[in-house]
C-alpha cells in the first residue's frame, strides 16, 4: 500500500505521510505539514509567522487490529493579533492531548454503551470531555 493510499484513509488535511513502519501491534506515520499557515487558537486568524515547533506523537483510530500512532510537528505561532506566542489550534487534536479527537470521540461512545466506561481503558472522564466535546 502506497503512503498516498495510507494519507487518504487517515485523511489528515494539510499534512502528508512522508513514512510508515509496522509492527505486530503498531501503524507509525511520520507526518509532515504541507502547508506554512497556522491558525491562532485563541482569534482563530490564520498567520504564517511560525514561531517554532516540536515533534508530538498521538494516537488515532486503530487500523484493522493495529494501533496507529502519528508522529508529526506541533508549531508555535507567533499571532500579529494577540501578540503572543502559541499552540497553533489543529482541527483534528484538543490543546494538550495526545489522541485524536476522532479517537476520543471513538472512547467515549463505548463509556455512554458501557455506562460506568469512565472507569474503563485508563482514559480519564476530564480527558473526554476536553477531547471529545469540541
Ligand atoms: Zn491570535
Amino acid at each position: 500500500m502506497s503512503l498516498k493510499s495510507i494519507e487518504e484513509i487517515v485523511g489528515l488535511q494539510g499534512y502528508s505521510v512522508t513514512e510508515m513502519s509496522i509492527t505486530p501491534q503498531e501503524v507509525s506515520l511520520q507526518l509532515t505539514k504541507t502547508t506554512a499557515s497556522y491558525c491562532c487558537p485563541t482569534c482563530r486568524q490564520t498567520t504564517f509567522a511560525g514561531y517554532d515547533s516540536t515533534v508530538r506523537t498521538i494516537e488515532d483510530l486503530p487500523l484493522g487490529d493495529k494501533r496507529l500512532f502519528l508522529t508529526l510537528p506541533i508549531v508555535r505561532l507567533s499571532c500579529p493579533t494577540c501578540h503572543t506566542v502559541q499552540t497553533e489550534a489543529l482541527p483534528f487534536l484538543a490543546p494538550y492531548q495526545r489522541h485524536t479527537k476522532r479517537f476520543l470521540q471513538y472512547i467515549h461512545r463505548l463509556c455512554t454503551i458501557h455506562g460506568d466506561g469512565e472507569r474503563r481503558g485508563g482514559v480519564d472522564g476530564l480527558t473526554l470531555d476536553h477531547g471529545a466535546a469540541d
